[in-house]
């Protein structure tokens, strides 16, 4: 499979960039590492007429973590440089953890935390080859009028299939975009949508320029499980984030969970809220992890059974919460 033909736009500043995008419209698409981009356009999932290569763009390569402002992430942030962090180790382990189980350590070098965070929705019957696709007569995410994980339905369930946002949601993360209309930012579980096709609540213009976690969510203890078929390198089928501010005595002070490559949006576990106040409770960590698999709704979507999902999902909060509480 080769790259279809296309043109190559290399802005040097964020306005650039911005009006590159503006000006070709729907025919020109963002790259930065390009570790998804890539293989997709060369499976025929994109076929842009322009590539606008965001490499250049100075600034939005910082990593910088101040104990009382937080920790401020560039888009253009290898993945790498958080896995090697000692800052992120130390203040934000679920961050470090999930960083350091992306991919292998050649796409780590070259893959984003930008393009992590926009990473397309995966399914088992689009990450195809066009002639495999094509078979089927395609579907709603591609060339087709059908769903084949739900025929009945006109919804995408194709899924998120990201490791770093989980970890930035229980750690209360905001997104910065920029755009033609100047900049913005939002709590970064807003920013994505539960719908496969949908996927972000972002314009096509708009460009993530960094993420930046509050000073509040230092220092708690962080744990990120992933379910893959192949260890060294692979997406999640099944993840599972979870921070804790536990005291001295053993009460959970605040935790957060949040579940990934199960629905097509990243999600924040509510029921982990009732962990505030307790001491560690094996009756409550099952029912937290009960509510974490109604949070999840796997479909078949990958190579995974949609059930054997929900049952890693149950076991790897079960070990999160013990890990973190005890
Ligand atoms: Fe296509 Fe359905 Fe898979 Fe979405 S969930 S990519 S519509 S088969």
């Amino acid at each position: 499979m080769s790259l279809p033909d296309f043109e190559f736009v290399r802005p040097r500043t964020l306005d650039e960039a911005v009006g590159t995008l503006v000006r070709f419209g729907a025919d020109a698409q963002m790259v930065a590492g390009g570790t998804d981009l890539y293989p997709s356009m060369k499976q025929g999932l994109f076929a842009p007429r322009v590539l606008v290569d965001i490499k250049a763009l100075r600034g939005l390569d910082e990593l910088r973590f101040d104990p009382d402002g937080g920790i401020v992430i560039g888009a253009l942030d290898r993945i790498s440089g958080l896995a090697a962090s000692r800052a992120l180790a130390e203040h934000f382990p679920v961050l470090a953890e999930a960083a350091r189980g992306i991919a292998s350590p050649l796409l780590r070098n070259m893959g984003t935390v930008g393009g992590n965070l926009c990473l397309d929705t995966r399914c088992l019957y689009y990450n195809q080859s066009e002639f495999w696709r094509e078979a089927l007569g395609g579907c709603l995410k591609k060339q087709g009028e059908l769903c084949h994980v739900a025929p009945g339905g006109r919804f995408c369930w194709a899924v998120y299939s990201g490791d770093l946002a989980p970890a930035l949601m229980v750690l209360s993360a905001r997104v910065t975009l920029a755009g033609p209309r100047g900049e913005r930012t939002i709590p970064l579980d807003e920013f994505y949508v539960n719908d496969g096709i949908v996927r972000l609540a972002k314009g096509h213009e708009e460009i993530v320029t960094r993420v930046t976690v509050p000073a509040a969510s230092s220092g708690w203890r962080g744990t990120y499980k992933k379910h893959r078929i192949r260890r060294s390198i692979d997406y999640p089928l099944a993840g599972v984030a979870a921070a804790m501010r536990v005291d001295g005595s053993g009460r959970c002070l605040e935790a957060r969970l949040a579940v990934t490559a199960a629905n097509p949006a990243p999600r924040l576990v509510a029921a982990a809220e009732a962990l505030r106040g307790r001491t560690f409770d094996a009756q409550l960590v099952e029912e937290i992890a009960h509510e974490a698999i109604r949070t999840a709704k796997p479909l078949h979507t990958s190579a995974s059974t949609p059930e054997y999902r929900r049952q890693i999902i149950r076991v790897f909060v079960r070990r999160a919460l013990r890990e973190l509480w005890l």
